[in-house]
C-alpha cells in the first residue's frame, strides 16, 4: 500500500525543513508583515498538511511535537516578542490570579455541595478547595460529576457564607476591580489582540468548515495530493455493536481494530475508518451506509480530502493552545474574550463566539467538548465578559434550543449545557430577565416546541409519534433552565424586575392553560378499555414543573404588589378557562336540612373529568399566600374575589378528589392501568404539593367563603350521594330498596371517602396562610406521621417528605425535636423513632395518608397505647386555629347538613340489621364529632369573659332529630352506641366523645353560672375516671385468662411437633449451640491422666465410645457408621482458594501437567472444602440429585433462564439448608488399632522403612524392565530384599463396604476436579494427593481463622466445621484404598525423599520450598499403603509420631533458615526453664552456619528461640487439630481455653519435648547426616542469596486492603484511574479489588479479555488470577460491594461505608459523606476468610432471581 510507504517518508523529508526552520525569525518575519492574517494563514498552508494526517494510522507524538515546533512556536515568539518561556513567565509573574478556582472536572471526580451555605445544588466545589474551605464542618453532598462543569470556589454569589477556600482567598487589596490590562505593555496587547484574532477565527472557520475537498481561502496548500480519509460520525441511534459489526465488513478490519474504532467515534465524535485515494474511501463509505441504513438513518461518514482534516486537527490544537496560553495572565484571557465577542462584519450575532455557538448542533463531539472547555475557561472566569456572553447566549437563545432539540448527542455535549452556567448566577438571571425578557423567552421557546394540541387548545400527548416523543424528551431540558433562572428568589424588587417577572407568569400562565384539563377521562361502562391511554408524558411535565410552580409562588409572596398583580391575572386566565363552563350543563337546586342551594347537573361518573388543573391549583396557592400577608382584610377591594363564585372556584378540584374517591371505591375499574396509576402520582410525594394538596386548599378557600351548608350539599352531590341523605327518612331506609350489593357497597366506601374529605377540610391547617403555623410545623406534623406508622431510616424518612427545588426537605432542622435516632448494629441502618411525646399529635385522618399507612399507623398507634396501659381510644390532635381568612371553615362542624349526615349514620350504626353501613363510616364520624368537641373546647378555654362562645355543638347534638319527628338526639344514639355489643372497637372513643361532653358542659355551666366551686367538674371527672380503670383492669383479667388457655394449648401442639420431628429438632439444637462441638465421641470418662493424640502412648476410645450413630436428614433412619454398612454423607463444597497465598504474582498452574505433590510456603492455590454439616444416606442423597438433575433439564428447555448452582458441575443445595454444596464427603469410622508396646525408635523405623522402599523400587523396576535396561546399575529384588514381614505380594483387603468405596470415589474425583480445574477422571494418580491437600489447607485456613477471631483452639468452632474436618482427615487415610496400591505408595516415597534422600528419586524439593503442614498431612496419609503391605507388628502410630518428629525438625530448621529477623538490640531476661532452649537454639544455629556459611550471625538464643516459637506455633496447632480428628483423641481443657500455657499444652498433646530441639539431640546420629543434606541442596544457596524470595514464619493472616476512612477519598483515587487498555480514557466502573487493592475497568468492552474460550470483563478476569475464581470488588461510582465467584455467579453486597446515619448509599444516589465501618467491613473479611463468599452468592440469589439473570460474566 502507498499509504505504508509515505509513512516511513514523513520524518526524512520534514526533516530538512525542521533543520532549516527558526520560530524566532518567522515572527520577526510577522512583525514586519503589513499583511499578517495572509502571512500566517501562508504559514499554516504550508506546515499544517505537512505535520499532520500524513497517513491511516496516525501518530500523535511526533505530531503534537512538529506541531509544536512549526507552528506554535512562532506565534508564542510573537506574542511575547521574545523567547516564550521567558515572556510567559514574566506574565505569569505580574499576573493577578483569579480569586475563581474553574477547576474543570472530569468525569467520576468528586464534587462537593454544602447543603447550608450553596447558593442552589449546582454550587459546588473540587476536593482541594473543598477540604480548604469552612463547609467541610457543615452539612455536605458528595457526587462524582459526569464530566464538565468547573468548581465555584470564589464566587461569591454562589455561596451564602464562605465563599472562598484558603487558597483562593483574595488579598485584603482588592484588586479584581482593576483593569487586568493595565499591567501590560500596548505593544504587548497589540499583539497578542493581533494573533489571537488570527488564530480564533482560523480555528473557527476550520471547525465550521462543511466543504470536504477544499480549504478556506488563503489555506489552500502549495502542492496539494491527493489522498482522502473516510470519517465516521458519532451518533447516538445506533449501538457499539452495530458500529463495530459493520466497520468489520465495511473496511475489513479485526474485531478488535473495530472495537477501538468504534470507542474512538463514542468519544470522539468521529474517526477516520480508512486512508487512500477517494475511490477506495468512497467504497468504505457506501458499505457503512447501506449496512446501517435499514431500520434507521444512516451512520454519518464522509469522505474529506486530508488536508482538510489536517487544518481541523490543528485547528482543535489551536483552540487548546488559546487556552493554554491564557492560563499565563488574566490579561491575555481578558483580550481573548474580546475578539471572541467582538461583532463580526454581519453586524448583530456575527462575533466569533457567536458563530461557534450556532454550529453547535452541526460539529462533532470532540470540537465541540474543545470549544466549550475554552468557553468555560475564558469567558465564564472573567466577570466582565461573563455577562457580556450571558447576554450573546440570551440572545440566541431560542435558536440554540431549536438546534439542540433537532440535535441528537446528548444534553452535555450541546452548548445548551452552559446554561447552568449562567443562569444559577443570580445578578446574570435578574439581568437576563429585565434586560433580555429571559424568562418569557424561555416559556415561548417551550410552548413552541409543543405544538400538538386539541380543539380547545390544550397538549394532547396521547397520540405523539416517536418523534415527538423523542423531541419532548429533549425540550424538557428548558425547564430545567427555567427552574436556574428562578432559583434565587429576588430580596429587592425594581419596577422593571415586576413588569418582565409579570410579563413572564403571563406566558407562564400560557402554558399552564395548556395544561387545565388535558388528557381527561371518561369512566368505561359495560367493557374494559381496549388500550390503556398514554398518560405518563402529562405527568412528566406535571412533575418537571412541580418546582417552577412553587418558586413562582414564592417569587409572588416576595413582593406585596406582584402578589396582586399574580393574583388578578391567574383569576383571569381560570375565568378564560372556565367560559362556556356552564354550557349545556343544567342548573338544578338542592334543598336538605331546610336549607337550598342552586347548582349544576354534573355527574363524574359519567362525564368528562381530569386530573389536571394547573391553573386552579396556583390560584389556590396565590389565595393561601394573599391570606398570610393580610393584605386581604385592609384592602379586600384590591382582590377581585367575586369574578368568580366560590362555587365555581371549588368545581374542578372537587371533580377530581370524586374522582380518586369512585376510584377507590372500583367504579372505574375497566379503566385500566392508567387511571390508577394517574391517581397514584396525584398523591405521590413528587406530585402532591401542587396537585392534591392544592386542591384541598382550593375547596378550604371556596369553603370559607360559603355557606357551609351549601357547601356540603354540593359535595354531596359531586360525590352522587345527595339522594341518601336528602331523603326524609334517610335515616331508616338507607340502603334497604337496593338490593345490588357492588352499588351498596360503591356507596359505602363512597360516604367514608367523603366524610373523610369533610375531615380534612375542617382539620389540615398545618399550612402556613390556612392555619396559625410556621413552616417548620407542617414539616414536624408531616414527620411525626410517617413515625407513627414505625421507626424509619433517614432515607426513608427523607423519600416520604416533599423535596424543594434545591433537593432538600429541610428535615435536619426539625427532626430532633420530633424524633430519637437509634444507632444501627454489623447489619442494618440506623432508624429515628418518634418521641414518645409526640404521640398525641397522631391524626389517623393525616391526608397525606395512603389506605394502607393508615391501617399500619392505627394499628401501631392502639398496640402503643396499650402498652402504655391507656384505653385504645385515638381521638382527633388540638389543632392549630386558622388564619382569619379561612376562620368560617369550622362552622362547617356544627352545620344543619352535617348534624344530619352524622345523625344518619349513627342511626344506621344502632340497628346494624337496618343497613349497609361501615365501621370506617363511624369511625369518621366519631372522629368528626371528636373535632367539633374539641373545636369548642378550645374556644371556651381561650375565650375572654364577655364574648359568648357561638360555636355550640354540645347543644346541637342533645337536641332530637327533626324528621321524621322523635328521632334520638345525637348524644342519645351515642348512648345507646356505647352498649352496643358489635362495636366493641369503637367503645374507648365512644367512652372519651361522652367525657368530653360532660367536661365541655361542665366548663359552659362555670362560665354561665357564678364561679361554681372547682370540684364539681373535677369530681364528676374523677368518678368517670374510677369506672375506667376497673372496667379496665376487669378487661385486663378477661385478657390474662384467655391469654394463658391459648399458651396452654400452643405448648400442647409444640411438644406433638418435636416429638414427630425429633430428629430435625436435635440437630438445629445443635447447630445452634457451637459450644456443643466437643461430641460426644469423647466421653470424658475414659480420659487418661495424660491426653496424647499421636504415636504408640496415644489415647484410644473404646469400643463403646467409638459407636456413632447419624440421622439421615432426607428419610429420618437412624444409621450407625461402620466400615462395613450403609455410607453415610456430608454435604460438602470444594472450592479453590487464594485466601491465604502470600504469592498473588504466581501464574495459575497448567492443570494438566502440574504436579501437587509438594504444596510451595506461599500457599498460592489452596483446595478448601466446607459442609454445612447436614448427614445423609449416599443412596438418598443419591436420589435427591438425580431429581435435581431431571428437573433442571426439563426446566432448562422450558425457560432459558440459570439457576443459583450449576447442575452440569454436580452443584446442588443441600435439602435442608439450601447450602451451595458441589459434593459428599462419606463419613467414616475410626479405624481399629491395636499396639504392641514395643515400638522401633526413630533410626530403626527410619532404616526399616527404607528398606522397605528400596524392595518397592526394585519390585518396581523388575515390573517395567524396559525401564531398567536403561540404567546401568542394575537392581534386582533379591539385591535388595524386603524387611521382615513386608509382603510385597500381599494384597490388602479393602475394610470397607461397596456404597461407602463407591462415595470413596466420588469425594476424591470430586476434589480433583475442582483444586486443578480439570475434566474428572478417577485413575489419575493425583485424585489421592489433592485431597490430602484439601485436608491439609482446609486445617491451615480454620486454625487462621481460630487466631484471627481470637477464639481457642478447641471447642469454639460450630458442629459442622468439627464434622467436616473429622471426615476429611478420616477421608484421607481411606482414600488410599480405591486408588491403585503402587500410585500411593510411590506418593509415599516420593514425599518422604523430601526429607531423608533417597537416590532412586529425582528431584526432590529443597526443604525451604515445601510447606511443611502438607508434607505431615500427606505423609501420615498417605503411610497405610506401605503399612498395609507389612504385618512385622510396627503400629501405625508409631509411623505418625515419627513423621511428626521428622518434619517438625524439618520445619524448625525451615525457620532458622528463613525467618530469622535482624536482631533488635532488646534482650529480654528469660526464666531458667527457656535457658536450655535458647542453648540448644543457638547450637543448632551455628550447626546450621557451618553449613551453610552465607547464613546471617545471631548470637542471641534468646532471639531464636523466640523465632522458631512463634514460627512454628501454627504447624503444631494445626498438626493438633489433625490427630485430633483423625485419631480420635480428646482435646485436653488447657486447649479449649485462651490463655498461658497453650505451648506446653500443645506439646504434651502431640507427644513433643516443649523443648522442640531435644528432638533433634536425641537423635542427632540420624538427623545430623539430614541436616547436612538438606543445607546442601542448590535451592538453599540460591534463597539465602535473596532472603526476600522467602516465605518467613509465621505466615501472617492475609487482610483485605486497607480502606481510607472517608469515602471520597477514594472516589478521588478512582477519577484518577485510567483505562489500562485504551490509552488515558477514564473508566467507567473503576473498580477495586479488595483482597489485592488493583483497580480494574469494569463492566466495559475496552478490557474484555478472553478467559477459556468466552469474553469475560476485567472483574471477573482479575478473579481467575487473584482469587481462584472468587473475587471481592468494590464498586466504586456505585459505592457496591460486588462478589463473584466463577463465570457465571455474582452477588451485590452492601458496602462497608455508611453516612451519619447509619445507611449505606449503594449507587451513590443521596451523597451524604460516607466514612469507613470498621465492623462491617471486618464482617466482609470474615466471609471471605471463612470461604463463605460463594455461599453468600448462592443464598442471595436464591433469595433474589433477578441476581441470577445478571451477566456477571461480563463485569
Ligand atoms: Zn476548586
Ligand atoms: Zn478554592
Ligand atoms: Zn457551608
Ligand atoms: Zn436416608
Ligand atoms: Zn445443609
Ligand atoms: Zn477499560
Ligand atoms: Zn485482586
Amino acid at each position: 500500500m502507498a499509504a505504508a510507504e509515505t509513512d516511513r517518508e514523513v520524518p526524512s523529508a520534514l526533516c530538512s525543513e525542521f533543520l532549516n526552520f527558526s520560530a524566532k525569525d518567522t515572527a520577526a518575519k510577522w512583525l514586519q508583515a503589513i499583511d499578517l492574517p495572509k502571512e500566517v494563514y501562508q504559514h499554516l498552508a504550508r506546515y499544517v498538511p505537512k505535520i499532520y494526517c500524513l497517513g491511516p494510522n496516525l501518530n500523535p507524538q511526533s505530531e503534537d511535537l512538529l506541531a509544536q515546533l512549526l507552528l506554535q512556536a512562532p506565534l508564542e515568539w510573537y506574542l511575547c516578542g521574545e523567547e516564550p518561556s521567558l515572556g510567559l513567565a514574566k506574565l505569569e509573574q505580574s499576573n493577578q490570579p483569579s480569586q475563581l478556582c474553574g477547576h474543570v472536572f472530569k468525569v467520576g471526580e468528586p464534587t462537593y455541595s454544602c447543603r447550608e451555605c450553596a447558593a442552589d445544588p449546582t454550587c459546588v466545589l473540587c476536593m482541594q478547595c473543598f477540604l480548604g474551605s469552612v463547609h467541610k464542618e457543615h452539612r455536605y453532598r458528595m457526587t462524582t460529576s459526569g464530566g464538565g462543569g468547573f468548581c465555584d470556589c470564589g464566587d461569591t454569589e454562589a455561596w451564602k457564607k464562605g465563599p472562598y477556600c484558603q487558597k483562593h482567598e483574595p488579598n485584603i487589596s482588592d484588586s479584581s476591580q482593576e483593569d487586568p490590562l493595565a499591567n501590560l505593555s500596548a505593544d504587548m496587547i497589540a499583539r497578542t489582540y493581533n494573533i489571537f484574532s488570527i488564530i480564533l477565527k482560523y480555528a473557527v472557520d476550520m471547525l465550521t468548515w462543511d466543504k470536504e475537498d477544499e480549504l478556506p481561502q488563503g489555506l489552500e496548500p502549495p502542492e496539494r495530493g491527493d489522498t482522502y480519509y473516510c470519517m465516521l460520525f458519532n451518533d447516538e441511534v445506533h449501538t457499539y455493536e452495530q458500529v463495530i459489526y459493520t466497520l468489520q465488513k465495511a473496511v475489513n478490519c479485526t474485531q478488535k481494530e473495530a472495537v477501538s474504532f468504534a470507542t474512538t467515534v463514542d468519544r470522539d465524535g468521529r474517526k477516520s475508518v480508512r486512508y487512500g485515494d477517494f475511490q477506495f474511501c468512497e467504497q468504505a463509505k457506501s458499505v457503512i451506509v447501506r449496512n446501517t441504513s435499514r431500520q434507521t438513518k444512516p451512520l454519518r461518514v464522509q469522505v474529506m480530502h486530508s488536508s482538510v482534516v489536517a487544518h481541523q486537527c490543528f485547528a482543535l490544537k489551536a483552540l487548546n493552545w488559546l487556552g493554554q496560553i491564557i492560563r499565563y495572565s488574566d490579561a491575555l484571557r481578558r483580550i481573548l474574550c474580546q475578539v471572541g465577542l467582538q461583532k463580526g462584519p454581519e453586524g448583530e450575532n456575527s462575533s466569533l463566539v457567536d458563530t461557534l455557538m450556532l454550529c453547535d448542533s452541526k460539529m462533532w463531539k470532540g470540537a465541540r467538548n474543545i470549544y466549550h472547555q475554552l468557553f468555560m475557561s475564558s469567558l465564564l472566569m472573567d466577570l466582565k465578559y461573563k455577562k457580556q456572553f450571558a447576554i450573546q447566549f440570551a440572545k440566541n437563545y431560542e435558536r440554540l434550543q431549536s438546534d439542540y432539540v433537532k440535535d441528537d448527542h446528548d444534553r452535555e455535549f450541546s452548548i445548551t449545557d452552559l446554561s447552568v452556567q449562567i443562569f444559577t448566577v443570580p445578578s446574570l438571571a435578574r439581568m437576563l430577565i429585565t434586560e433580555e425578557n429571559l424568562m418569557t423567552t424561555i416559556i415561548r421557546t417551550f410552548l413552541d416546541h409543543l405544538r400538538h394540541r386539541d380543539l380547545q387548545g390544550r397538549f394532547q400527548f396521547e397520540r405523539y409519534t416517536a418523534q415527538q416523543a423523542f423531541k419532548f424528551r429533549r425540550v424538557q431540558s428548558l425547564i430545567g433552565d427555567l427552574k436556574y433562572v428562578l432559583i434565587s428568589c429576588p430580596t429587592e424588587w425594581t419596577d422593571k424586575l415586576r413588569e418582565k417577572f409579570l410579563e413572564g407568569l403571563d406566558a407562564f400562565l400560557e402554558l399552564l392553560k395548556c395544561m387545565q384539563g388535558m388528557d381527561p377521562v371518561v369512566r368505561q361502562v359495560g367493557q374494559h378499555i381496549e388500550m390503556e391511554p398514554e398518560w405518563e408524558a402529562a405527568f412528566t411535565l406535571q412533575m418537571k414543573l412541580t418546582h417552577i410552580i412553587s418558586m413562582m409562588q414564592e417569587w409572588c409572596a416576595s413582593d406585596e404588589r406582584v402578589l396582586i398583580e399574580a393574583y388578578k391575572k391567574c383569576l383571569t386566565a381560570l375565568t378564560h378557562c372556565h367560559s362556556g363552563f356552564t354550557d349545556g350543563e343544567q342548573p338544578i337546586t338542592l334543598s336538605m336540612c331546610g336549607h337550598s342551594v342552586d347548582t349544576i347537573r354534573y355527574c363524574v361518573s359519567q362525564e368528562k373529568v381530569s386530573i389536571h388543573l394547573p391553573v386552579s391549583r396556583l390560584l389556590a396557592g396565590l389565595h393561601v399566600l394573599l391570606s398570610k400577608t393580610e393584605v386581604a382584610y385592609r384592602f379586600p377591594e384590591q382582590l377581585p374575589l367575586s369574578e368568580l363564585s366560590p362555587p365555581m372556584l371549588i368545581e374542578h378540584p372537587l371533580r377530581c378528589l370524586v374522582l380518586c374517591a369512585q376510584v377507590h371505591a372500583g367504579m372505574w375499574r375497566r379503566n385500566g392501568f392508567s387511571l390508577v396509576n394517574q391517581i397514584y402520582y396525584y398523591h405521590n410525594v413528587k406530585c402532591r404539593v401542587e396537585m392534591f394538596d392544592k386542591d384541598l386548599m382550593m375547596l378550604q378557600a371556596g369553603a370559607s367563603m360559603m355557606d357551609p351548608n351549601h357547601f356540603l350539599m354540593i359535595v354531596l352531590s359531586r360525590f352522587e350521594l345527595f339522594h341518601i341523605f336528602s331523603s326524609a327518612d334517610c335515616r331508616k331506609r338507607y340502603n334497604r330498596e337496593n338490593a345490588n350489593k357492588d352499588v351498596v357497597q360503591q356507596n359505602s366506601t363512597l360516604i367514608e371517602e367523603m366524610l373523610h374529605l369533610i375531615i380534612m377540610v375542617v382539620g389540615e391547617r398545618f399550612a402556613p396562610g390556612i392555619g396559625q403555623v410556621e413552616n417548620c410545623d407542617e414539616l414536624k406534623r408531616e414527620i411525626v406521621h410517617q413515625l407513627c406508622i414505625r421507626p424509619m431510616a433517614h432515607s426513608e424518612l427523607v423519600k416520604a417528605l416533599p423535596e424543594n427545588e434545591n433537593k432538600e426537605t429541610g428535615m435536619e432542622r426539625v427532626i430532633d425535636s420530633v424524633a430519637l435516632f437509634k444507632k444501627p448494629g454489623v447489619t442494618g441502618r440506623g432508624l429515628y423513632e418518634l418521641r414518645p411525646e409526640c404521640a398525641k399529635q397522631f391524626n389517623l385522618y393525616f391526608h397525606h395518608y395512603s389506605r394502607a399507612d393508615q391501617s399500619k399507623a392505627e394499628e401501631a398507634q392502639r398496640k402503643l397505647k396499650r402498652q402504655n396501659g391507656e384505653d385504645s381510644a385515638l381521638p382527633p390532635p388540638v389543632l392549630p386555629p386558622f388564619c382569619q381568612l379561612f376562620a368560617s371553615l369550622v362552622n362547617i362542624l356544627q352545620c344543619d347538613v352535617l348534624l344530619g349526615m352524622l345523625g344518619a349514620v349513627l342511626q344506621w350504626a344502632v340497628e346494624p340489621s337496618g343497613g349497609h353501613w361501615s365501621e370506617s363510616m363511624l369511625q369518621r364520624v366519631l372522629h368528626l364529632i371528636g373535632m367539633a368537641l374539641l373545636e369548642e373546647q378550645q374556644q371556651l378555654e381561650s375565650n375572654s369573659e364577655d364574648n359568648e362562645v357561638t360555636f355550640n355543638f354540645t347543644l346541637k347534638i342533645s337536641r332530637p332529630g327533626e324528621a321524621p319527628s322523635n328521632t334520638p338526639s345525637i348524644l342519645a344514639l351515642l348512648e345507646t352506641l356505647q352498649n352496643a355489643p358489635h362495636l366493641e372497637v369503637h367503645k374507648d372513643m365512644i367512652r372519651w366523645i361522652l367525657k368530653m361532653v360532660v367536661s365541655i358542659k361542665t366548663m359552659r355551666e362555670r362560665t354561665a353560672a357564678a364561679p361554681s366551686p372547682e370540684g364539681a367538674g373535677h369530681c364528676q371527672e374523677q368518678t368517670v375516671r374510677d369506672k375506667d380503670k376497673a372496667e379496665r383492669k376487669r378487661k385486663a383479667e378477661m385478657a390474662r385468662l384467655r391469654r394463658e388457655k391459648i399458651m396452654a394449648q400452643m405448648s400442647e401442639m409444640q411438644r406433638h411437633f418435636i416429638n414427630e420431628n425429633k430428629e430435625l429438632f436435635q440437630q438445629s439444637l445443635e447447630e445452634l449451640d457451637a459450644s456443643t462441638s466437643a461430641s460426644q465421641e469423647h466421653s470424658p470418662s475414659s480420659w487418661d491422666s495424660a491426653l496424647v493424640c499421636v504415636g504408640p502412648r496415644r489415647w484410644r476410645a473404646g469400643g463403646s465410645e467409638r459407636r456413632q450413630v447419624v440421622t439421615c436428614i432426607l428419610c429420618q433412619e437412624e444409621q450407625e457408621i461402620r466400615p462395613d454398612g450403609r455410607a453415610m454423607v456430608l454435604a460438602a463444597f470444594v472450592q479453590r482458594s487464594t485466601v491465604m497465598s502470600k504469592n498473588r504474582r504466581r501464574p495459575p498452574h497448567n492443570p494438566e501437567s502440574y504436579d501437587p505433590l509438594f504444596m510451595h510456603p506461599d500457599l498460592s492455590f489452596g483446595t478448601h472444602t466446607g459442609s454445612c454439616g447436614h448427614i445423609m444416606h449416599s443412596h438418598c442423597w443419591q436420589r435427591y440429585f438425580e431429581a435435581v438433575q431431571a428437573k433442571e433439564q426439563r426446566r432448562q428447555q422450558r425457560l432459558r433462564v440459570h439457576t443459583s448452582y450449576d447442575v452440569e458441575n454436580g452443584e446442588f443445595l443441600c435439602p435442608l439448608c439450601e447450602c451451595l454444596s458441589n459434593t459428599v464427603i462419606p463419613l467414616l469410622p475410626l479405624t481399629k488399632t491395636s499396639c504392641s508396646s514395643e515400638q522401633p525408635g526413630l533410626s530403626l523405623w527410619l532404616n526399616t522403612t527404607s528398606q522397605q522402599i528400596k524392595a518397592l523400587h526394585s519390585a518396581q523396576r523388575k515390573a517395567k524392565p524396559t525401564n531398567a535396561a536403561a540404567t546401568s546399575e542394575i537392581l534386582t529384588v533379591e539385591e535388595y530384599p524386603p524387611p521382615e514381614g513386608f509382603r510385597l505380594d500381599h494384597m490388602p483387603l479393602n475394610p470397607y463396604s461397596s456404597s461407602i468405596k463407591e462415595m470413596l470415589t466420588t469425594f476424591g474425583t470430586a476434589t480433583y476436579k475442582v483444586g486443578l480445574k480439570v475434566h474428572p477422571n478417577e485413575q489419575d494418580p493425583r485424585v489421592p494427593i489433592m485431597c490430602w491437600g484439601s485436608c491439609a489447607y482446609t486445617i491451615q485456613s480454620i486454625e487462621r481463622l481460630l487466631v484471627d477471631e481470637e477464639k481457642p483452639l478447641f471447642g469454639s468452632l460450630p458442629c459442622r466445621q468439627d464434622d467436616c474436618l473429622r471426615s476429611l482427615a478420616r477421608f484421607g487415610s481411606a482414600c488410599w484404598s480405591v486408588s491403585s496400591l503402587s500410585t500411593v505408595q510411590s506418593h509415599f516415597v516420593r514425599l518422604l525423599s523430601a526429607l531423608v534422600p533417597d537416590p532412586q528419586v529425582e528431584n526432590s524439593p529443597c526443604i525451604v520450598d515445601v510447606d511443611m503442614f502438607h508434607l505431615l498431612v500427606s505423609l501420615v496419609l498417605s503411610y497405610p499403603a506401605l503399612h498395609c503391605q507389612d504385618s512385622s507388628g510396627l503400629s501405625v502410630d508409631a509411623a505418625q509420631l515419627h513423621l511428626l518428629h521428622l518434619v517438625t525438625v524439618a520445619h524448625v530448621v525451615q525457620i532458622l533458615l528463613s525467618s530469622v529477623p535482624v536482631e533488635l538490640t532488646m534482650e529480654q531476661e528469660s526464666g531458667e526453664v527457656e535457658r536450655e532452649e535458647e542453648e540448644s537454639v543457638g547450637l543448632l544455629y551455628n550447626t546450621l552456619k557451618t553449613h551453610l556459611g552465607s547464613l546471617r550471625e545471631v548470637s542471641s538464643g534468646w532471639h531464636l528461640w523466640r523465632c522458631v516459637k512463634t514460627g512454628i506455633l501454627p504447624f503444631l496447632r494445626g498438626a493438633a487439630l489433625f490427630f485430633h480428628h483423625l485419631n480420635g483423641v480428646p482435646a485436653p481443657p488447657e486447649l479449649q481455653a485462651l490463655g498461658a500455657g497453650e505451648w506446653e499444652a500443645l506439646c504434651a498433646y502431640l507427644c513433643l519435648p516443649s523443648n522442640l530441639l531435644q528432638l533433634y539431640y536425641n537423635h542427632k546420629e540420624v538427623l545430623e547426616p539430614l541436616l547436612q543434606w538438606w543445607c546442601s541442596h542448590p535451592v538453599v544457596h540460591q534463597c539465602l542469596q535473596t532472603p526476600k524470595t522467602l516465605i518467613s514464619y509465621p505466615r501472617e493472616s492475609n487482610r483485605l486492603i486497607e480502606l481510607p476512612e472517608d469515602y471520597s477519598a477514594l472516589i478521588n483515587q478512582a477519577s484518577s484511574f485510567t483505562c489500562p487498555k485504551s490509552g488515558g480514557d477514564k473508566s467507567r466502573a473503576p473498580t477495586l479489588c479488595l483482597v489485592c487493592g488493583t483497580m480494574l475497568c469494569s463492566q466495559s468492552y475496552c478490557c474484555q479479555t478472553e478467559l477459556e474460550g468466552e469474553d469475560v470483563g476485567a472483574c471477573t478476569a482479575h478473579t481467575f488470577a487473584c482469587g481462584a475464581g472468587v473475587g471481592i470488588f468494590l464498586r466504586v461510582r456505585e459505592s457496591q460491594v460486588l462478589f463473584l465467584a466463577g463465570k457465571t455467579k455474582g452477588c451485590f453486597y452492601a458496602p462497608p461505608y455508611l453516612d451519619d446515619y447509619g445507611e449505606t448509599d449503594q449507587g451513590l444516589r443521596r451523597g451524604n459523606p460516607l466514612h469507613l465501618c470498621r465492623e462491617r467491613y471486618r464482617k466482609i473479611q470474615k466471609l471471605w476468610r471463612q470461604h463463605s463468599i460463594t455461599e453468600e452468592i448462592g443464598h442471595a440469589q436464591e433469595a433474589n432471581q433477578t441476581l441470577v439473570g445478571i451477566d456477571w460474566q461480563h463485569l
